[in-house]
């Protein structure tokens, strides 16, 4: 009797796991395809905004997949796999390269970029030889090193801190600028905050979209991220802004960037350029 509930357990559950495994695996083996040739991968970019002036101050790069049969897949879905199986390095590089690309087809089309800020996963900031690719990327397409800067959350810089600010720190030295993303949901100490050579704190979307409600003290957080950001001269920017109301609150707290559907919507390079960039003679300004 107990033997049969056992094989009927295990009936039950089996083919289900095999399924999600094996779709995984799958998922796996398509993005290892696609690390190689590269093809389904693009770029999007999101404006950041000076929310006093409305003028565009920077673009974040976000990394786009869509798959040969399931169509678009969600970065929420295919970057922790490719962190878990390592191919975030080679997709990391390819996203390096294709903002390049793209920040040297502005320029000769006319047109005055802004900085583009990718994202780095640990990986990408221990493993890979970061600096390396980067300089020979800026050098092959003769880039100013200050339209690029970088993205890292709290948990990838807790990891090891001397050898963390040492590679910041030559990121810094080529010109590059570089935020702290997703600030507050990590384990972070003041102490070394206050030591890290970064320029940027993005204050997480959890606590931006608390802000019109005020719910689990979200309202706290910024204004105190926001004071930290005042005192420790970095700069602070909103992420996930959705709404009039926390606009409205985030000008009560001082905090002079955003990011977000609200202001905008992370688009296609040419979409990007069309409703973002000018020329020289034009300063791009927030739509509403
Ligand atoms: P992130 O770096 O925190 O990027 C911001 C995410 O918030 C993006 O999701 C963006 O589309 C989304 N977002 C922006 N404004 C709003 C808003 O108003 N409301 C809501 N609900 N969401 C908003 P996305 O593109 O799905 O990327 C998710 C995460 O995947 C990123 O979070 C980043 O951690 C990772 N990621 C994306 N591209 C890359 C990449 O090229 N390399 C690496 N290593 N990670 C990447
Ligand atoms: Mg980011
Ligand atoms: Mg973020
Ligand atoms: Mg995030």
């Amino acid at each position: 009797r107990a033997k049969e509930e056992g094989r009927n357990t295990y009936r039950l559950y089996a083919p289900e796991m095999d399924t999600r495994v094996r779709s995984q695996l799958a998922l796996e083996t398509a993005l290892r395809d696609t690390a190689e040739t590269g093809n389904g991968l693009s770029v999007h970019y999101q404006p950041i905004f000076d929310r006093e002036s409305g003028a565009l101050h920077s673009a974040e790069a976000l990394l786009r997949w869509t798959h040969p049969e399931r169509g678009p897949v969600s970065p929420g879905e295919f970057i922790p796999l490719a962190e878990r199986s390592g191919l975030i390095i080679p997709l990391g590089r390819a996203v390096m390269r294709m903002v390049c690309t793209q920040l040297k087809a502005w320029q000769q089309a006319g047109l005055d970029p802004v900085p583009v800020a990718i994202n780095l996963s640990a990986r990408q900031f221990w493993q890979g030889d970061l600096l390396n690719d980067l300089k020979a990327m800026l050098k092959g397409c003769e880039l100013d090193p200050r339209l690029m800067s970088f993205e890292l959350t709290e948990s990838t810089l807790m990891h090891d801190t001397d050898r963390g600010i040492s590679t910041l720190q030559r990121l810094r030295d080529l010109g590059c600028k570089v935020a702290i993303d997703d600030f507050g949901t990590g384990y972070s100490s003041l102490t070394y905050l206050q030591q890290l050579p970064v320029t940027t704190l993005k204050i997480d979307r959890s606590f931006v979209s608390d802000l019109g409600t005020c719910r689990k003290g979200g309202c706290a957080i910024v204004a105190a991220v926001s004071g930290l950001a005042r005192e420790l001269e970095l700069k602070v920017v909103a992420e996930g802004v959705e709404t009039d109301a926390q606009l409205s609150a985030l000008q009560q707290y001082g905090v002079p960037l955003v990011q977000g559907f609200k202001t905008g919507r992370p688009a296609a390079g040419e979409d990007f350029a069309a409703a973002y960039l000018r020329g020289s003679a034009g300063a791009p300004r927030l739509s509403d």
